[in-house]
């Protein structure tokens, strides 16, 4: 059995600088049962990723609080982009802590959860949440899920849980803790088994920001939405992207981004990843989890300090891992804007 301080260790990235992966980590088949769900919530209270059965698919949760921990979510999957994760909670009034939830909201919430329907709501500015949860905007995926082990860990936990589905991005979604440990074994803590799930597709998306829209079509009917909310639309801005994962803008820095830099110009705020100088560092170890985690801040971070003259460099990312992921967002950050 391993202790709190030796799984501490085994996740901590500063003592494995230059890797670009997690090394294999045994992954640990929990029980359902208290003793299972209080294993489960101590790994995620130390920054690990647990499996868990909902309704519609297994998640791969971690704390939605805790950078690390998202970033070992991108990491596990490897997925190719930072697109934002779904944050499961409780009740309706965890999910008050995170995002605002007005009367519209609330009716939505109090017909169809806890179950398959995750909402698209503003995200309250003390919400807490890691920015790499929201992919840095606005707006933040909340759902109440029903399976009777993701309430039990939820509440084992005690906070919020970031969870997209608990396989290798591009996959098919697992419904079997099996399917988890064939994709992700070695990648993750644990997964809890809780059977096989029953709705077996993804959970409907509905944005509420503004005006309602069909985000992505799942487990709740599009009828049933419409007979509270009328005609759903389905379309595409930062909030409405037209395919889960493809949003249309992103946070970008008003100063312009230099990648790649090898070298230093005037009046530019340097961005290292390793060793050697800087202004600001995405990862001094060259750990690839750590610079994911740091990255939405640090992007802000060095558009204040470069003012309205400056300009940012980042040091060369290595395209390899999570770096593909950080690379994509830079490359974003550096693109020519209108
Ligand atoms: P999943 O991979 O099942 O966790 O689904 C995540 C999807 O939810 C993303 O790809 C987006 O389409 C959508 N989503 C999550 N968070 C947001 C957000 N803050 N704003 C808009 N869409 C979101
Ligand atoms: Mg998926």
């Amino acid at each position: 059995m391993n202790n709190g301080s030796q799984a501490r260790l085994r996740f901590n990235p500063l003592l494995s600088p230059q890797r670009s992966v997690t090394p294999m980590i045994p992954t640990e088949t929990l029980d359902p049962t208290a003793e299972g769900l209080a294993r489960a919530a101590a790994l995620l209270r130390q920054g690990a990723l647990v499996a868990f059965p909902t309704e519609t698919v297994y998640g791969l949760g971690g704390d939605a609080r805790d950078d690390l921990a998202v970033a070992r979510i991108f990491e596990a999957k490897g997925r190719p982009r930072f697109n934002p994760l779904i944050v499961h909670v409780p009740d309706l009034e965890a999910a008050r802590r995170y995002a605002v939830v007005d009367a519209r909201a609330e009716s939505v919430a109090a017909a169809f959860w806890p179950g398959p329907l995750t909402l698209v709501l503003p995200l309250r500015a003390d919400s807490g949440l890691s920015a790499l949860v929201t992919a840095d905007l606005d707006s933040v995926a909340i759902r109440v899920p029903a399976h009777p082990v993701a309430q039990a860990l939820l509440r084992a936990f005690g906070g919020p849980l970031a969870a997209p589905s608990a396989n290798p991005s591009g996959r098919v979604s697992p419904t079997r803790a099996a399917h988890v440990l064939e994709g992700l074994s070695g990648r993750i803590a644990a997964v809890v088994d809780g059977g096989s799930c029953a709705v077996g597709v993804e959970s409907t998306i509905l944005g509420l920001v503004d005006a309602p829209s069909l985000l992505r079509p799942g487990g709740i009917a599009v009828e049933q939405l419409e007979a509270l909310l009328g005609p759903l639309p389905t379309g595409g801005n930062a909030h409405k992207p037209n395919a889960p994962g493809q949003l249309a803008s992103h946070y970008a820095p008003a100063a312009p981004v230099r990648l790649n830099a090898t070298d230093w110009e005037a009046h530019e705020i340097r961005v290292g990843f390793g060793a050697g100088r800087s202004d600001l560092n995405l990862s001094p170890a060259a750990d690839l989890v750590e610079a994911a985690a740091n990255l939405f801040h640090t992007l802000r971070e060095a558009d204040a300090k470069a003012g309205p003259h400056g300009k940012i460099a980042f040091a060369p990312i290595p395209e390899t891992g999570l770096g593909r992921a950080i690379n994509d967002r830079l490359r974003r950050a550096a693109a020519p804007r209108p």
